[in-house]
Order: C-alpha cells, then structure tokens, then sequence
C-alpha cells in the first residue's frame, strides 16, 4: 500500500479517525492521496459503499474510479464516486418525499431555466437578461437564500425584481417537479438539515467522505458536507488555495479557513514534492504565483530536472498563432524516435471560442483532436429533442419536456391548442400532461385538437411502459431506434435544416446517442452519473433518469489518441507531457473588466481580487505541464467587433523567464516540415501492414 507514496501523502492515507486536510501545490499528489485513502479505507475493513469520493466533474470521477480500480480491483464499483450533484440526485431521489418531491422528478437544463424565467417575468424578455437573473438567481441559491430570504436582503429595485421572479421560479419548478442544478445541492441540505431521521441514515451510510478540488466548492456545498460527515467529521478534503478559479461561480476560499475553526482536531497535512512538471515549469509556475496574497504559505519543488525551458511564442493573429502551433507539435513529434503520441498534447486557453482557428489548423494538417470543454453534445438541439421525450416518460409533470416533446416533431398540434392547454392548467393546479387526460378539458377545446393531444398522452404513456420493461443493450438499441421510425425524425431534421450536410451530421448525433443509451442499458460503460457502478444491466428508463447529469459522453473519448482542445477551467486537475496555452495576451488572460461591457462587474466590483482569480487561473494553465510548456500570444486581439493592437499578458513577464531561452526559434517550423515530409517519404516506402 505505501508504494508510490511519500511519508506525508502516506500521512494523509493512514489518518481515518478524523478530519483531514491536504494542503498543497498543484501536481504533488493530492489526488493520488485520494485513490490510495480509498484503497487504505477498504483494506482496513470498510465496505466500498460506505466511501464517498467527490470530484469536480463526471469526467473527474470516472478517472478517480479507474485509478482506485487498478489498486483494489472489483470493490472500486461500489465506492461512491461522483460530483456533488450527482450524490444531490441520488439523495433526492432517495427521500426527497419528505419534501414533497416524487422521486421521478425532472431535472431541467439551462435552456429550460431561462425560458421558465422568461415566461414568469411575462414573456417579454429577451435571453440574455433572462440569463443575468439566472446567474443572480443561481448566486443566491448558492449562498442558500431561498426567494422570500432573496426579497428581504434585496439591495435596491433591480434586485426585488428578480427576487420576486424567482418567486414565480421556485412555484413552476414545484408544479412541474423539477429542479434545477442549484437545488441539487441546496435540497439534500434542506433534507440534511430540517429532517433529522434522513440526516442520520446518510451520516450512518457514509464512513469516510473525500473531497478532491476543495478549494472549488461553494458554501452550500461545504454545509452539505458537515451535514454528511457530522460531528465526528470522518472525512478528507484536499484542495490548493492557488487553484481557486470558480469564484465567479460562488465557489469561496473561506471553505478553506473555515475548516480549522469547524473542525479543531483537524489534521491539516502539506506536500511539498511536485511529481509532475520539471523544474523549469514549476519555476515559471512559481514566479506566477508570487505576487498573490498567501492563505497558506507552501513551497514546491520537483526532482525531474531542469528539462527544456519554457518557450514564449508571439503570433500576428489568431490563425497564425494556431498555425505556429501545429508548427510546433511537430516540431516536437520530430524530434523524438519514437515520436510522443497525439494524445501526449494539449492546447489550453481562456474561453471556448478560441478553439476554432486551432480546429481549423488541425484539421488542415490531418492531427486528430478533440474539444472538450466546450459546447456540450447535450446542448445540440436534436439530443435536447430526445432528452425531452425521456424526461416525460420520467415525470409526465415536466411541463417544459411536454411542450419540447410535442412539438418535436411537430404533429399537427398548434400554439392555439397548446395555448389553451396551459390556461387549463394553470386554471386547475395540474401539469399539461393531467390536463390532456381531464374529463373537463373537451369542453374548453374542439374535438379535433383534442383527438390529437389524446393520442400523444397515450403514446407518451406506451413509451413508458415499453422503457420500463426494455433491458440490455439489444433491447433497448431495437426500442430507440422503433420509436425514431414512429415519430419519423429523421424526416423531421431534413425539413428542419436547408443543408442537407448539416441535417445529416444531426442525425448521426442521434444514433450515436442511440447507440450510447443502449450500450449503459447494456451496463457495458460506467454510470459515471449515478453514485455508484452498476455494471449489471439497466432498464431504458434508469438510464434516461440519470442522462441529464451528464455534459459530455466523456465515457467515449477514454484512451483516444487524439490531441486536446480545452479551456483552462476544464482543464483543472489534469496533466499532459506537452502543453500550449494559446492566448496569453493582455485583455485575454488577465480577461479585461471593460471588454465586457461591464457585465460581469456585477458580480465582482473587486478588480484586484479578479486580477488574482485570473492568476491563478494562469497558475493552474501551467502546471499541466509535464516535460514542456509553450505559451503563446498575438500581437491583435478582438475587442468586441473590431482588432487591436495587443501585448504579451502581463503573466508572461511575471514567469521571469531567461530572455536567451525563452524565445522559441522561427526554424523551428521549417525543420519540422522537413521531418514531417521525411516521415511521409518513409511512411510510402515501406508496405503497408496487413
Ligand atoms: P492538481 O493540483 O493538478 O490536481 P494533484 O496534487 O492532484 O494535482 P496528482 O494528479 O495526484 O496531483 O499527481 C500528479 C502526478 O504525480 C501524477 O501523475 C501522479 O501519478 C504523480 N505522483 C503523485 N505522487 C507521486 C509519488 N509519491 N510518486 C510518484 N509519482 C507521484
Ligand atoms: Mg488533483
């Protein structure tokens, strides 16, 4: 058990009696404590389903319970592995009766949300400032502030407003039985708290509870974890203070100082070897994160070596700085026998936009790549279509899912009908789908529209009854692909699109989705969704309840050999031996306040403390890296629609690198086209295999 581990990490493994907290710099180990605790945990005695491991994201997890699979084998499938939220959902779903919540509630998306808004607010709203009040909304449901307490802490006109939209928030998602993310957090602490019978069955259940990314979590969050753990406090949270980079989203450094004051036998453990990045990276690493404010002193050094300096690469644009780029990754790809895999790679940068010319850059030179970070595949409109049809199997209360539902495709039912619909019930307390069935309802509609809805009720309700009974990946790929045939959807894209290309690329989604939906009913990939593996078989209907977790089918990109696209903020937690960040330049990273138009100044007026978040944010980008770092910046850079002249970020000066190194040499590109046509040369030479 202790191999691989050095005396504190092994420290923080054998200490299970009480709190613990491992506080330390990026790439010392911590989540490595993490997966070799949970091993420690089980071979001391404790049944794998009484540890509870919460990670940033699905992808996160479904990593750590790989991790802790290749130490202890089997018994990793029953440890709880999961996000906050989803360890919310399974909770709910649990004993969310005592809150009047039936465990088929739906769980609505960001695009539900702002809708539901738009429509309390009357309907006249455009998005985006139904999107500001969500954020405002989200930013007082994190702080635990329910909408009365939202009204009477209401600072001024704007903010009574949206408190009292969020009053007539909070009465549709009761009506609908829906909850949005927030709540999946804030409810379990609601049962937690006001219901002291299910605060002692989870308190019971839980041995041992780990927190990787501590320094992430909101203050919802860290009152849901008290509650767990209670006041004998059997839990580890590792965090680095340095890492903090979701302040913006509610997440609070004062988790961290909190913890010595909640918990005073807290043993607070500090590592200090980097074994990930060589010492000229964690130098430059270092030097960036010097000037913020210390919430606890710490040191690192790495015993890899000097290893190659880190290099500063300046580009006229935005195309030229991805072509540089490319330029570069074969530079490198050339330069070792064998050459690094495409996966050994990783271009970082601030906001998801700036994939694109480094897509096209790829693409041109024939890299395999992939995005992640960026726009979900659960966002694409066609899967949102499918993911509204399963909700309403779920929960035939979901009144938004209805509405999707029914008109994609559309079946002939109008505005007019759907209208009417809605005034019913709303006239009678009841959802749309318990309107249709209403013995009242023909009186208020014409025989026709009513013929119609009857007939989508009873199909809703065939199809629930046929999910629920289809289990096994065979199974369930023969019902999703029936159904697609009975709503004719694929007819319903084409008519949709005016390009066929892009109505094709819609349906491949489709039955790709198809084919993973079937492939978890199959119980042949991890649910990295709900709280524990199930590799055991699933009915259609389980797997649809736990879809609307997922933001990505992460499951498929495992061991791709593929070079990777990522904002900074997705990249959090993860290393690779080559890394670019691509858009180190003053107003993009530190992000400038007034590049947008002040919107987000809303939520922070402190510019220092922005400045320090965008630091850190700097500091997490650059100590992804293993054996080499590249960061790069453009001498233009958009400002709203037009191109300024920019300048290096001021983070490139702080790395204080050696001026004689750091600049990476033009001919860098010419001799790696050479290689590369070297490479080609052979690669025709020789047979091909097979
Ligand atoms: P981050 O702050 O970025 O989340 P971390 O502190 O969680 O980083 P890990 O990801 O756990 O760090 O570890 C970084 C790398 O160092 C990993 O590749 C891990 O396997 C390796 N590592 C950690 N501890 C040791 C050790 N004692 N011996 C050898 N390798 C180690
Ligand atoms: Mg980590």
């Amino acid at each position: 058990m202790s191999a691989g581990l050095n005396l504190a990490q092994l420290q923080a493994v054998r200490f299970t009696s009480g709190p613990c907290l491992v506080l330390a710099g990026a790439g010392s180990g911590k989540t490595r404590v993490i997966t070799h605790k949970i091993a420690h945990l089980i071979e001391q005695g404790m049944e794998p389903k009484r540890i509870a491991a919460i990670t940033f994201t699905n992808k996160a997890a479904a990593e750590m319970r790989e991790r802790a699979k290749g130490l202890i084998g089997k018994a990793a499938k029953d440890v709880v592995v999961c996000t906050f939220h989803a360890l919310g959902v399974r909770m709910v779903r649990e004993d969310g009766k005592v809150l009047g919540l039936k465990p088929q509630f739906s769980i609505l998306d960001q695009d539900d949300v702002t809708s539901i808004l738009k429509d309390a607010a009357g309907g006249t709203t455009d998005a985006a400032t139904a999107r500001q009040w969500q954020w405002t909304i989200s930013l007082w449901k994190n702080m635990g502030l329910n909408a009365t307490q939202a009204l009477a802490q209401a600072k001024d006109d704007h903010e009574r407003s949206i408190a009292l939209i969020m009053q007539r928030y909070e009465e549709r998602l009761t009506a609908y039985q829906s909850v949005d993310f927030d709540d999946l957090i804030s409810l379990p602490l609601k049962l937690l708290r006001d219901h002291p019978e299910v605060r002692a069955k989870w308190q019971a259940a839980l041995g041992h509870v780990l927190v990787d990314e501590y320094q992430d979590t909101n203050a919802t969050q860290y009152e849901l974890l008290k509650l767990l753990v209670g006041e004998r406090g059997r839990f580890t949270a590792v965090g680095d203070d340095d890492q903090s980079i979701y302040g913006w989203r509610g997440a609070t450094l004062d988790n961290l100082k909190k913890l010595p004051v909640d918990y005073p036998q807290l043993q607070v453990i500090k590592l200090e070897q980097n074994y990930r990045s060589t010492s000229a990276i964690l130098r430059a690493a270092n030097n960036v994160i010097g000037p913020n404010p210390k919430l606890f002193p710490k040191t690192l050094f790495s015993e890899l070596g000097e290893g190659e300096p880190v290099r500063v690469v300046d580009a006229d644009s935005e195309e030229h700085e991805a072509e540089r780029a490319v330029a570069r990754l074969q530079g490198l790809r050339a330069a070792a026998n064998p050459p690094p895999d495409w996966k050994s790679f990783a271009i970082l940068y601030r906001a998801n936009h700036q994939a694109k010319p480094f897509e096209k850059a790829l693409r041109k030179a024939n890299i395999p790549y992939k995005v992640s970070g960026g726009t979900s595949f659960f966002d694409r409109a066609e899967i949102r279509d499918l993911c509204a049809w399963f909700r309403l199997w779920i929960n035939s209360d979901d009144d938004p899912a209805f509405l999707r539902a029914i008109t994609n495709p559309k079946r002939g039912i109008g505005h007019t009908t759907l209208a009417q619909l809605g005034a019913f019930g709303a006239a009678h307390h009841t959802s749309l789908f318990a309107a249709l069935f209403s013995p009242m309802l023909p009186a208020t509609l014409p025989r026709r529209a009513l013929d119609g809805l009857h007939e989508f009720g009873r199909y809703i309700n065939d199809l629930e009854y046929r999910a629920r009974q289809t289990r096994g990946a065979e199974a369930a790929r023969a019902f999703l692909t029936e159904w697609l045939q009975e709503i004719d959807y694929e007819k319903h894209l084409y008519d949709g699109e005016d390009s066929e290309k892009v109505a094709a690329a819609r349906w491949s989604n489709v039955l790709e989705f198809c084919d993973w939906m079937a492939q978890r009913a199959g119980g042949q990939i991890d649910d990295t969704a709900g709280a524990t593996t199930q590799m055991e078989t699933k009915s259609l209907l389980e797997v649809a309840q736990n879809i609307a977790l997922l933001s990505t089918l992460s499951e498929r990109e495992k061991d791709q050999d593929v070079v990777t696209l990522s904002t900074l903020h997705a990249s959090k937690g993860l290393e690779w031996p080559h890394v670019i960040l691509a858009g180190v330049t003053e107003g993009m990273l530190p992000f400038k306040l007034d590049d947008d138009g002040g919107r987000q100044q809303k939520v922070s007026d402190d510019t220092l403390a922005r400045l320090q978040e965008e630091r850190r944010l700097m500091y997490v980008g650059i100590t992804r890296a293993q054996r080499t770092l590249a960061v790069s910046w453009t001498k233009k850079r958009k400002k709203g629609r037009e191109m300024v002249a920019a300048q290096p970020s001021r983070f490139i000066a702080e790395m204080a690198l050696s001026a004689s190194t750091a600049r990476e040499d033009p001919r860098e590109k010419l001799k790696a086209l050479r290689a590369e046509f070297a490479r080609k040369a052979q690669e025709r030479a020789e047979p091909p295999v097979g």
